[in-house]
């Protein structure tokens, strides 16, 4: 017999708003796959819906103002329909706990990362009262996915974090590092692969840390990279991010061995300078850094490498600020995010008071950065122009709806005139590069995955 809540479910609507990484992207896929199956349907905006959720993010002050933003339309939704529910999840909301009720009253339900899941509970519970979940109970990879694309997907293979840099909230909103059983992954990944996925994205706050706290049997990375590798119909593997510590030589060996791992890694360098780099407790120095990039390009020397860069941390001289430009000119990035140190309430970097850098400095040193790293990035771009490179095609181009737009292997935008269809691989001769994307023609028809 169907209880009448089932059926009222099956009329209320959903929306999600997601702000931050990419671990929140995921994170909301499995939102919205929990909802589904509970019932409810996705609307378009928040007004049409009955049930309005923000997945919320705290490592930048941008994304804070933006969600203040958000959260007062949902109040005033909220006024017009007090039957509405409003949820907030993510780190932000777990940074904050039960304080989201205090100073946001209309806010019906808040959750932590690892309590995605208790989102359900509550919806399913008969009294809607406010209610928060703070404590970390599952990971949000074990919930049913509802993908944005058909043919790529993320897998998130740990979460937390164990190491302290002093200026990120991580390590106390997503706790100390947790990863997924090898088996489970590989079983996730084959499912994914059944359903057409021929592009995975390994997500992990610190993915090449990945294993060592698994009993009875530890795992590595690397092994991970090799069983996922052997899983017919991926092509592609990418992951994100790695930590220039943990980089050994088997997952970069990984790299030029395994047929499906792209010719792609995000090295966070963060500073050039080695006392920076201490004071950020990033436990690399620079020469161990610029011997990991060395060690790569052994390896793969036609690998694209991209960066973060923090401009400004406390203490920051101009004389470090000049070793993380030499560190920038000397890699010669394919792309980087670079970003202004703004203090993080809850981090050890918030409580710094003595060599803070001004705000005019900070974007002064930007504007340089910035330069360097453009045109560096336009430089080793050049590399592709001639080259036929294989393209996974999402859809059509941004600027101009009679190109289509995909990525590289090397994690490049391709812009290019063609026929294939998104999910498709097109091979693609590239004829223009800039920093930040290639143009080109397709070459071939379109090869379809699956
Ligand atoms: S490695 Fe550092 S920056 Fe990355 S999540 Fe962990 S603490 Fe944060």
């Amino acid at each position: 017999m169907i209880d009448v809540r089932d059926t009222a479910r099956m009329r209320m609507r959903y929306h999600v708003t997601t702000f931050g990484c990419q671990m929140n992207e995921h994170d909301s896929e499995r939102m919205r796959g929990m909802l589904d199956a509970l019932g409810y349907s996705e609307a378009d905006s928040r007004a049409e819906a009955d049930l309005i959720l923000f997945n919320t993010c705290s490592i930048r002050e941008s994304a804070d103002n933006r969600l203040i933003a958000h959260l007062g339309e949902a109040k005033r939704l909220k006024r017009e329909d007090p039957s509405r529910i409003v949820g907030v999840g993510g780190c932000w909301a777990q940074s904050l706990k039960d304080e989201v009720f205090e100073r946001f009253p209309f806010v019906d339900v808040a959750f932590g990362p690892g309590q995605v899941n208790r989102l359900a509970d509550f919806l399913l519970s008969d009294s809607l009262s406010a209610q928060g979940y703070f404590e970390f109970e599952s990971f949000t990879g074990d919930l049913p996915a509802k993908r944005g694309r058909a043919t790529q997907g993320w897998l998130q293979i740990s979460v937390g974090c164990n190491c302290r840099c002093a200026y990120c909230i991580v390590p106390s909103t997503r706790g100390l590092e947790v990863s997924r059983p090898l088996q489970d992954l590989v079983a996730e990944a084959r499912a994914m692969a059944d359903d057409g996925v021929c592009e995975i994205t390994l997500l992990g706050q610190n993915v090449n840390s990945y294993g060592r706290d698994l009993r009875p049997t530890r795992a590595s990375f690397a092994e991970l990279l090799g069983e996922l590798d052997a899983i017919g119909g991926l092509e592609r593997i990418r992951y994100t991010s790695p930590h220039p510590k943990d980089m050994r030589e088997d997952v970069i060996r990984a790299h030029a061995e395994l047929r499906s791992l792209c010719e792609h890694i995000h090295l966070p360098l963060q500073s050039g300078s080695s006392r920076v780099l201490r004071a950020m407790r990033r436990t690399y120095d620079r020469e161990r850094y610029l011997d990991r990039v060395a060690l790569i390009r052994e390896y793969v020397p036609d690998v694209a490498l991209t960066t973060d860069i923090i401009v400004g941390f406390p203490g920051e001289t101009e004389a470090d600020f000049e070793q993380t430009l030499e560190v920038v000119d000397a890699v010669g990035y394919d792309g980087g995010f670079t970003f202004l140190f703004s203090p993080r309430r809850g981090t050890e970097a918030a409580t710094v008071t003595t060599g803070l850098v001004s705000h005019d400095v900070k974007l002064a040193r930007m504007e340089r950065l910035l330069e360097l790293v453009q045109r560096r990035a336009r430089e080793r771009a050049q590399r592709f122009v001639g080259r036929t490179v294989e393209v996974l095609v999402e859809g059509e181009s941004r600027t101009d709806p009679e190109r289509l737009r995909g990525r590289s292997r090397h994690n490049k935008v391709v812009n290019f005139t063609g026929l294939a269809r998104p999910g498709e691989f097109a091979m693609v001769s590239v004829t223009a590069a800039t920093s930040q994307t290639l143009a080109g023609e397709e070459r071939i028809a379109a090869r379809a995955v699956g």
